[in-house]
């Protein structure tokens, strides 16, 4: 497919639209995609080689039999214990996450928050009146991350509104936006210069928006995601890029050397690499937590200071756990953000696990080796 034929994105949530796929993947994913949703556009089907079964861009969006396995949770962050309003999580004293929308260009399969793409569940808000009152009344929060779903997804109009109300509130210092539409629909920024009026307007000299886009794989950075980028850019935006490890998409040092290498040198540093969460369906997708830290360390071995700024980090329910490393049979976490700042810091040493997938899975061997209670198990820092 031409992508200057693609400048106005289709969207659909049909597999059967979906004309890269053989009429007999259609029937066999299909109860995948009741059981998990499915949307994608041909903008970025279009990046998706056909002919390759294992290609990187078709993994990210086309379901995957295995989903159907019984697996983890749907709140696999137990986010729900940290929502004090609709819509409104705040986990990290200085930083509230809003939930604006619950709608993305396209569903990743190996999505964390797949749980607000299924029926019924009305976590996020379009009144925000209560999130914003409880901001106000927080001065410690100087953050305000949007997210969803996606808040790109919404019409500039309506994000104008709710980034307006944050702007209003002095002791919140940085928006972030974040965003997988600078992959999925570049378009959603190439053709709507009110967006970028907007993030002008908003975003100054001592008050940024940070846009927080979601690159997973090189093939991501195209042309017109490239521009999309120095758009925002040009609009006074700083852009990061956020992804997390995913198995047969981005689980090679190579590719992530080349995306974060080209991410730098496109302005947007690499912030932060997460492992993937034990979200329900997700199994096909993890890739265990050692062989992350190996994957990232060759990586970061390839590339240049501003390229290997990201933190290699599990969204952990008790707080925002790196992986720092190995030595010998040992493996060394730490705190990189935690719910209450004493814990910020604090290191954990387990023995090496090549199975484990999450922090959980260490701390269960601990837990019984050690006849410890199942709280974390720390070693002085
Ligand atoms: S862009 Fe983010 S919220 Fe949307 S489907 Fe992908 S991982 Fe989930």
């Amino acid at each position: 497919m031409d992508l200057v034929n693609i400048s106005r994105p289709r969207y659909t949530n049909k597999l059967d639209q979906v004309q890269g796929l053989s009429d007999r993947e259609r029937q066999e994913l299909q109860p995948v995609a009741e059981k998990f949703a499915f949307r994608t556009n041909d903008y970025y089907q279009s990046l998706i080689d056909w002919s390759d079964p294992d290609d990187p861009i078709r993994r990210i969006v086309m379901p995957d039999l295995q989903e159907l396995d019984e697996f983890g949770e749907m709140d696999a962050s137990d986010e729900h214990s940290y929502t004090v309003r609709k819509g409104l999580e705040h986990k990290y004293g200085d930083t509230a996450l809003l939930l604006v929308n619950n709608v993305c260009g396209a569903y990743c399969r190996f999505c964390f928050r797949k749980r607000l793409f299924t029926d019924g569940n009305d976590e996020v808000t379009n009144d925000i009146t209560d999130a914003v009152a409880y901001i106000e009344q927080h001065p410690e929060i100087n953050n305000v991350l949007l997210s969803g779903g996606d808040p790109l997804i919404m019409s500039t109009g309506k994000l104008s509104k709710i980034i307006k109300q944050l702007r209003d509130i002095q002791h919140v210092r940085i928006i972030r936006i974040g965003t997988k539409m600078t992959a999925f629909d570049p378009y959603r920024i190439l053709n709507d210069p009110s967006l970028l009026e907007m993030l002008s307007e908003y975003s100054l000299p001592d008050r940024k928006i940070f846009v927080m886009a979601h690159f997973n794989h090189p093939r991501e950075l195209t042309e017109p995601a490239l521009k999309g980028l120095q758009l925002l850019q040009k609009a006074g935006a700083i852009t990061v890029n956020q992804s997390p490890l995913i198995r047969g998409v981005n689980d090679k040092p190579e590719i992530i050397a080349e995306l974060f290498g080209r991410l730098s040198f496109n302005g947007v540093v690499p912030y932060y690499l997460f492992l993937c969460r034990p979200t329900s369906g997700n199994e096909p997708y993890m890739v265990p937590v050692e062989k992350g830290l190996e994957i990232f360390e060759e990586a970061r071995r390839r590339l240049a200071g501003l390229a290997k700024q990201a933190r290699l980090c599990m969204s952990h329910r008790t707080g925002k756990v790196e992986v720092v490393g190995r030595m010998n049979n040992k493996i060394v976490f730490r705190y990189h953000r935690a719910p209450n700042p004493v814990d910020c810091g604090r290191v954990m040493v387990f023995d090496s696990n090549p199975a484990a997938g999450w922090l959980d899975d260490y701390m269960r061997s601990e837990t019984v080796n050690l006849k410890l209670s199942p709280q974390v198990h720390t070693v002085s820092a």
